[in-house]
């Protein structure tokens, strides 16, 4: 069975695939379960671009496609929450228990954007590398709302250095990473695998890196769902199986789906 937990339907800003394109998509590529997560980023410093969500409407039509689906896919209400340290209290304002899912992913850090390269004007490559888990480790320590962290080392894909170094090379980084996993296993929370690892950049690991999956793994981590983080239809369930096989290799056998922000366990 397959599952692809993180998708963007034209709900978020950067995506032009409809809930149906998805749908139908899904489908056609024999998934058995899908998480639309549609972006909702509070105080996002980008004025090019804004992702939020009109979460009623949203939800309203996820309901829909949940019934005019439901003989052949389950649907389930995702979304993925731009986390920053200082709107911890809006966004569980925001989520209540309104969804099934919630992905917390950090695209910016310290107020800065990470796609359009703000964060790291006045940082050297490594220090950036760890402000960046410091304000993951902050939101963990304090957040509770989310099901699993999204791509954990997204840092590196940004701030355009000559190299894209895995965080596990440097022991500091090594040492907060460690802690954040430990706190996500304490808390029984997870983390994603996210395929575009495969398709973006130099397409060698998924998100996080294979290095970090097998920290995980070491620490007792269990909770872990797979993501394409589809903006377009090719991409839903890119390198699912390879990514499967990757997994069972770390020593993982199963996945998890939600259902009420409930984990389910699937053999792999
Ligand atoms: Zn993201
Ligand atoms: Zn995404």
């Amino acid at each position: 069975m397959l599952f692809d937990y993180h998708l963007h339907s034209d709900f978020s800003a950067d995506s032009k695939m409809t809930l149906k394109d998805i749908c139908e998509t899904a489908v056609q590529k024999n998934l058995s379960e899908i998480a639309v997560t549609d972006h909702h980023d509070i105080d996002y410093q980008d004025d090019q671009i804004e992702f939020n969500l009109d979460k009623n409407k949203y939800l309203e039509e996820l309901e829909k496609y949940q019934n005019l689906y439901a003989d052949r896919l389950t649907i389930k209400k995702g979304i993925e929450m731009g986390m920053q340290t200082h709107i911890l209290n809006q966004c569980d304002q925001y989520l209540k228990n309104d969804f099934d899912f919630i992905i917390a992913s950090f695209h910016t850090a310290e107020k800065k954007d990470l796609f359009n390269g703000d964060f790291f004007k006045e940082y050297q490559q490594w220090e950036a590398y760890l402000r960046y888990l410091k304000s993951i480790l902050e939101v963990v320590d304090n957040f509770d709302n989310y099901s699993v962290i999204g791509h954990l080392d997204l840092v590196r894909r940004y701030g355009y250095y000559e190299t894209t170094p895995d965080l596990m090379d440097n022991n500091k980084a090594v040492e907060l990473i460690q802690e954040i996993l430990k706190k996500i296993i304490k808390n029984d929370k997870g983390i994603e695998v996210n395929t575009t690892g495969y398709y973006i950049g130099n397409g060698q690991n998924p998100l996080p890196s294979i290095k970090i999956l097998k920290l995980y793994k070491q620490l007792g981590g269990e909770i872990l769902t797979i993501g394409s983080d589809s903006h377009s239809k090719d991409q839903i369930a890119y390198k699912f199986l390879e990514t499967i096989a990757l997994l069972k290799k770390i020593g993982f056998n199963k996945l998890t789906t939600f259902t009420k922000m409930k984990p389910t366990f699937y053999k792999i």
